[in-house]
């Protein structure tokens, strides 16, 4: 009878062992926001692809813009004013 309890607490362990497991393997296949992070844009201005993280950022009418570096943030800034 004993036993029988063991191997029931022994079952009740293993089937949340695997359903833990299951899901942590489910878990980096899942396309989560870290994609966006390393997302290639296109400068507007040089026309060169950086990676979103290293970019320079601007808000020019309500609308953000990455660039290069600032001087082609200013080069834009010119372009548009200009
Ligand atoms: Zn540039």
């Amino acid at each position: 009878m004993y036993r029988l309890l063991l191997i029931l607490g022994l079952l009740i362990i293993l089937y949340f062992l695997v359903k833990k497991a299951l899901r942590e393997f489910n878990r980096p296949s899942l396309p989560s926001g870290s994609a966006g992070h390393d997302q290639m844009i296109q400068d507007p201005v040089c026309r060169t692809y950086i990676p979103r993280a290293n970019a320079v950022s601007a808000s020019i009418g309500g609308q953000n813009y990455y660039f290069c570096s600032t001087d082609c943030a200013q080069t834009f800034h010119k372009q548009l004013s200009g």
